[in-house]
């Protein structure tokens, strides 16, 4: 995979400017910087400027630049690399460009210079999409992400993760190896799940704060659950201020969902309002509790409703468990608490497992009670949601790799909680590792990489 041939290109944006770079990288680079600049001593030192005169391949004096040749391995790419620092002109690169190619050289594709850096161990992946992301930042935030990545912090945090892997492989393994020399053993499992339990948290952890950086970007997504007739239109209508849902008395009738951004203390949240959360017959409704659940699992945070006065049944019930056992953010709302409650004392117990729970009375005919309260607590939630340290993941692609990584860990887990055969665990555990290894990229494919690095431009 190892391409030794030598690649030119102009590293410089197109257009006019003071200054203008063609860069050679490879074997060949010092043959294409004699045939370009005849005069260069052969005893320069490397990574030293010097103003040389540059001539085209037929002779001909295009430029008088800084020049500078740079040894292997310590250059941009890891192979020796020719600079030319011409003057800012379209003819000056180009003549000196096709000089280049003319001696030996050959037009570098995109990014291929930051590939070559890759392949020849300089930089690991992650370090190699920061150089890419460097140059499209836009925001101070992101220039900021882009140069923690450059100097190898999410590499870094991933190699930690994959060499405890690594240890619990080794662990696995051994007792494998003893097994068929019939000894009698046992998987050190708590040494293997020490392992395993750290870097699972460690995971989630980076999952957590690639998802505050997401809510700081886009919002907090917020969706309203419950019952038909609970009151989540009402409550809608509340925290928008405005009469967009319809509120209507008729259970089941918010038949699609209606999605509106509010914003509390400078968060944002994008508050979705929902069919009512409940087996239905009538098939238009049930196309509505499909995206519930659907839209229920997108949520970083759920708002759920609970008619005091019609009590819970055991779908609601089983829900709500379901609810705690998935540990989704929630807030429930005890609603219509201006009438007689006829919940029993086990469903009292069961809302209180909630951390938080308001009581409310939001379309009474009396006062309007509870708001303020709720208002409250979800301020606290979506600043809690979106506060944040560095965000380590920046791309989606990381995200996958964690999540991959993720599942093959906790199936790992499970394994060796489970007393299974070692292979199985192993075979996970090897899983987990190529996950991580993805992220860095100690195991991609081909394809993972031309699509990274065909993102970029020429000359990186
Ligand atoms: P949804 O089906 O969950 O969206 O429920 P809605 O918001 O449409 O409300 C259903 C009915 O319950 C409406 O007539 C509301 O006015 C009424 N309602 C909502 N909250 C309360 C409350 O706290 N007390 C009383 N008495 N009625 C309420
Ligand atoms: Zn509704």
């Amino acid at each position: 995979m190892i391409d030794s041939t030598t690649i030119a290109a102009i590293a410089t944006p197109a257009g006019r400017g003071g200054v203008g770079i063609v860069r050679v990288s490879g074997p060949e680079a010092r043959d294409v910087l004699r045939a370009l600049v005849p005069a260069w001593p052969d005893d320069h030192p490397s990574h030293k400027l010097r103003l040389s005169r540059i001539h085209d391949e037929h002779g001909d004096l295009v430029d008088e630049a800084l020049c500078v040749l740079m040894e292997s391995p310590h250059t941009y790419t890891g192979d020796d690399v020719v600079e030319f620092q011409c003057h800012g002109g379209p003819i000056i690169l180009r003549r000196v460009l096709d000089a280049a190619l003319a001696s030996g050289a050959r037009a570098a594709g995109p990014g291929e210079f930051t590939e070559r850096a890759f392949l020849n161990g300089r930089i690991d992946l992650t370090q190699a999409e920061a150089v890419a992301d460097l140059v499209e930042a836009t925001s101070v935030s992101a220039h900021k992400l882009a140069m923690e990545h450059l100097q190898g912090s999410l590499g870094a945090a991933i190699r930690e993760l994959r060499t405890l892997t690594m240890e619990a492989v080794t662990l696995v393994e051994s007792a494998i190896d003893f097994a068929h020399e019939e000894h009698v053993y046992q998987i050190e499992h708590d040494e293997v799940l020490q392992r395993v339990d750290k870097v699972i948290a460690e995971l989630r952890d980076l999952k957590r704060r690639f998802d505050q950086g997401r809510r700081q970007r886009e919002g907090v997504r917020v969706v309203i659950l419950g019952p038909p007739n609970a009151g989540k239109s009402t409550l809608f209508n509340a925290l928008h201020g405005s009469e967009r849902a319809i509120v209507t008395s008729i259970a089941g009738t918010t038949r699609d969902f209606l999605e509106e951004e509010i914003h509390l203390e400078g968060v944002a949240l994008r508050v979705v309002d929902t069919a009512g959360l409940r087996d239905a017959t009538d098939e238009v409704e049930q196309i509505g509790i499909e995206r519930s659940r659907e839209l229920q699992s997108k949520a970083d945070l759920v708002i759920w409703l609970v008619d005091q006065e019609q009590g819970l049944d055991d779908d609601q019930r089983r829900d709500l468990e379901e609810t705690l056992a998935r540990h989704i953010e929630t807030v429930v709302v005890r609603n219509k608490i201006d009438l007689p409650s006829t919940l029993t004392a086990d469903d009292v117990a069961l809302l209180e497992r909630f951390e938080h729970v308001v009581p409310t009375a939001l379309a009474a005919d009396g006062e309007r009670e509870g708001m303020d309260e709720l208002v409250g607590v979800l301020t606290g939630i979506a600043a809690e949601l979106t506060s944040g340290e560095g965000v380590l993941l920046s791309r989606t692609r990381h995200l996958e790799c964690v999540n991959r990584a993720l599942e093959a860990l906790g199936r790992a887990k499970e394994a060796v909680e489970a007393g299974m055969e070692h292979e199985f665990v192993a075979l996970d555990l090897r899983e987990g590792l190529d996950a991580l290894g993805d992220i860095v990229g100690q195991v991609s494919t081909d394809d993972i990489l031309n699509k990274i690095f065909s993102e970029f431009c020429v000359g990186k």
